[in-house]
């Protein structure tokens, strides 16, 4: 296999006055190089305090409690190890792999650049707003790669706005002078800066109106297919993943609901949530599905219903739902890459048929 990250019964609490909010409770996938992973989910449901646990970026009161996020660096070439700056006095296990849970502020500060980039929702926050696009783009260049000097750096940023679609004479511009889709562009633009490994882009598109966002969602594909990135994309919509992602994971009260690919959970979504989203929008393409939606909204993380916390929601919960917390597991054996946390597949609880798509 060609894996590139793997995280690890993940954890990350919230501690508050009150008490610990549990936003994410025992996280755990694997990422080859080249796929793109989507997060989906509605609001609250844990997927950015995941990413941002994977990437070391919250801040207390959150705190990850438990796993291990393990990053593999690109595997030897002829016999040595690639140079890769971040990774120098990095504690390497056995397998070649290194957590990033454990790296020092200083190692994980070059990692974050390096092997690892974020694009945040709102361009405008994340963006200097005292200094043009040019500026901003040479800054990471300056720190990270001290080797290059001023001419080669601006013939990157150059190259850097190219691939994004932004003219050249855009690297004076201020971010106030640029559209959303624009900014949008530039932050992808900073995030590719160094050839990172791995981008996490947290609703990148959510902010902009539908015809930019398409045209940001197929950069983002274009960029995909050129440099075969590997990409972490968080959305509540879950539409654009099934375009985008190779998998999809879709979070509800910090757990995973199901794991699938994005095909298999498009033609059959096996949790009930999932099938509540699926059936949330219109599909363009396809089967035509009646919209149904989800009734009530994700609960409050202080105060989790007990079993399955989707309980209150699940058209289809059952008695055991309300007092057994149901566990990540496949929901058929014939397809050993869907999992679902739910018991209407587990034998201990659903002794009957399995479901099919007709009972959801
Ligand atoms: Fe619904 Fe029960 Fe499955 Fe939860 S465990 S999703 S309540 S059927
Ligand atoms: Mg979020």
């Amino acid at each position: 296999t060609n894996k590139l990250l793997e995280v690890k019964h993940m954890c990350v609490d919230y501690m508050a006055a009150n008490g610990t909010v549990h936003a994410v409770t025992d996280v755990s996938f694997t990422l080859e190089r080249g796929e793109i992973l989507g997060l989906a989910g509605e609001s609250g449901c844990g997927k950015s305090t995941l990413a941002y646990g994977i990437s070391r970026l919250l801040r207390p009161p959150a705190v990850t409690t438990n796993g291990e996020v393990l990053y593999y660096p690109r595997p030897r070439e002829n016999g040595r190890r690639l140079e890769i700056s971040s990774l120098r006095g990095a504690p390497v296990r056995e397998d070649g792999a290194i957590d990033i849970l454990r790296l020092s502020p200083e190692q994980l500060r070059t990692f974050r650049w390096s092997d690892l980039a974020i694009v945040f929702q709102s361009a405008m926050n994340a963006l200097n707003p005292v200094m043009n696009i040019g500026t901003q783009i040479m800054d990471v260049l300056r720190t990270h790669r001290p080797e290059m000097g001023p001419d080669q750096r601006k013939q990157r940023a150059v190259e850097l706005l190219k691939l994004v679609g932004i003219a050249p004479d855009r690297l004076r511009s201020y971010p106030h002078e640029l559209s959303g889709g624009m900014r949008q562009r530039a932050m992808i633009a900073i995030a590719l800066a160094l050839t990172p490994e791995l981008i996490i882009m947290d609703e990148p598109t959510t902010a902009l109106d539908v015809v930019v966002q398409r045209e940001i969602l197929e950069l983002i594909m274009d960029l995909c297919k050129e440099f075969g990135m590997t990409l972490i994309f968080i959305t509540h919509d879950l539409s654009l993943l099934l375009e985008l992602a190779d998998k999809i994971i879709i979070m509800y009260a910090g757990r995973i609901a199901e794991k699938a690919s994005s095909q298999d959970l498009y033609l059959h979504p096996r949790h009930p949530y999932s099938y509540g989203l699926l059936n949330s929008f219109p599909t363009l393409h396809g089967p035509r599905r009646k919209m149904i939606g989800i009734p009530g909204s994700p609960p409050d993380l202080r105060d989790v219903p007990s079993g399955c916390a989707f309980h209150p929601r699940c058209p289809l919960a059952f008695s055991a739902c309300k007092s057994a917390l149901p566990v990540l597991q496949p929901a058929l054996a014939e397809i050993p890459g869907q999992l679902v946390t739910c018991h209407l597949y587990n034998q201990q609880y659903n002794s009957g048929r399995t479901p099919t798509t007709a009972d959801l």
